[in-house]
């Protein structure tokens, strides 16, 4: 069943490894032990002890997008202070170690000042953990995606979508021009490009189209990653039509635009009803997926685990893979074999030139605020580093208000840093200037301003 109101209020930021304090991965592969999911085909908790935390920078946002997960009073909300993001990436190392992958995002994270974002990316680095820049892109300039790559950034995420209502584009299709701008802007400046897009009636069929955009880029896009409608935040709309979007027509409508079978929760990464994962090995136009063989996989992770190294960490991944196949004949083996097979499917692409590039495609399935099932929040791999500690995403999305606007103590003697004003603590939501509000709050404003009028 759902957690009530109440659970909901008390669900507790992840602890310490109090019980097995070397163990990193130990709580996360606990939950998902005791949901019955953690099958060799599952990596989360066996090769990472989570997949990644989000570090919320900012609440502020230059888009008012129609899905938008943040809260009412986001715009109220002073960014954090530099020294409460750096006790939150200690406290995220603390919990999950070397590569943890944090996303700096928001709100919109460009909002901040270059120097600040330069300062973040470069705490993180310091940790040996991975940066990911979250953004909409208006802001992320060239000049600005430079900086932060000479930094140590390791992955941009462009958020591109029709829930954004970017002016002058009217379809999925017409975004693709700002798709290929934001993929020119980040080339070669040694980071990895990534797209998020969420999903909702109004693009739910441009799946097809939209994985063919991005397997044709596969060269300069490592993920894609599609967020389906889910009912939280301060968007104007609300549930998905859930005889349109379910996880299991997100996936056929994936396979439609690879133009292959896929192969879904191979890896599994966490709960399947809240992520499914899969990738394609592109050359040319020949194209197979990538994880298509189980024998061989759940070999391999069950390899890596014992070695306590990241699947995940790019540029690793191949030497990893071949260092495990070494340790075992039969791994290496089923790995000669699975290599013949792909170099097979891809020989026509191979044959005229292309080198072999991997695409990923992600689909998170969050959950509505109302709706939240314990086992999903309890087993959850994405996490928000909070004053508290890391917090499950869709838990903090249903208390979003209370989290952000809460006051954070400071050293011994200092008063709490208070990310409201003392001014805007007391107008409160209803008598705030109209230019600060969003989503059904300005909806419901302009609707009245309207009458007056
Ligand atoms: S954020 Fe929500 S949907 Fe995503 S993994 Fe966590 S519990 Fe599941």
């Amino acid at each position: 069943m759902y957690l009530s109101k109440q659970e909901i209020h008390s669900f507790h930021p992840s602890g310490t490894q109090a019980q097995k304090p070397d163990d990193l991965a130990y709580p996360l592969r606990s939950a998902l032990e005791r949901e019955n999911l953690f099958a060799p085909e599952q990596i989360a908790g066996r090769t990472f002890p989570i997949a990644c935390v989000a570090l919320e920078i900012t609440q502020r946002c230059n888009l008012d997008c129609t899905l938008c997960y943040l809260s009412d009073m986001a715009e109220a909300v002073q960014d954090v202070p530099m020294f409460e993001l750096k006790r939150r990436i200690k406290m995220i190392y603390d919990h999950y170690g070397d590569y943890t992958n944090v996303q700096i995002t928001g709100g919109d994270p460009t909002l901040r000042s270059i120097p600040d974002l330069v300062e973040i990316v470069s705490e993180i680095k310091s940790y040996g953990m991975r940066s990911a820049l979250f953004t909409n892109g208006i802001k992320a300039s060239r000049e600005m995606l430079k900086a932060l790559a000479q930094a140590g950034l390791n992955d941009v995420v462009f958020h591109v979508d029709m829930t954004q209502e970017r002016k002058g584009y009217a379809s999925e299709k017409d975004l693709d021009v700002i798709r290929l701008e934001y993929i020119e802007r980040a080339q070669n400046l040694n980071l990895r490009v990534l797209f998020n897009t969420t999903i909702f009636d109004q693009n739910v069929a441009d799946i097809p189209r939209l994985v063919k955009f991005f397997k044709d880029h596969a060269d300069s896009v490592n993920l894609a990653s599609f967020q389906m409608q889910a009912d939280t935040g301060r968007g104007v709309l609300r549930e998905r039509d859930v005889d349109l979007i379910t996880q299991q027509s997100v996936m056929q409508l994936i396979e439609m635009g690879a133009d292959t079978p896929l192969t879904y929760d191979m890896p599994m990464i966490g709960h399947p009803d809240c992520n499914k994962y899969t990738a394609l090995l592109v050359a040319g136009n020949s194209v197979t997926s990538l994880y298509d063989d189980a024998p061989f996989f759940t070999k391999l992770f069950a390899e890596l685990a014992q070695q306590g190294v990241d699947w995940t960490v790019d540029r690793k991944v191949l030497p990893r893979a071949m260092k495990a196949c070494l340790t075992s004949p039969k791994l290496m083996r089923l790995g000669l074999l699975y290599s013949l097979k792909k170099a097979w499917a891809l020989r026509a692409g191979l044959l005229r030139g292309y080198r072999p590039q991997r695409i990923s495609f992600f689909i998170h399935n969050f959950m509505d605020a109302e709706k939240l099932e314990k086992g999903r929040c309890e087993a959850c791999v994405f996490m928000v580093a909070t004053a508290d500690g890391p917090l499950s995403m869709c838990v903090h999305n249903a208390k979003r208000d209370a989290m952000i606007t809460k006051a954070v103590p400071q050293a011994k003697g200092q008063t709490a840093w208070d990310p409201l004003t003392p001014h805007r603590r007391n107008i409160g939501l209803e008598n705030m200037p109209y230019k600060k509000l969003k989503g059904r709050q300005r909806a419901a404003a302009a609707v009245k301003r309207k009458k007056v009028a």
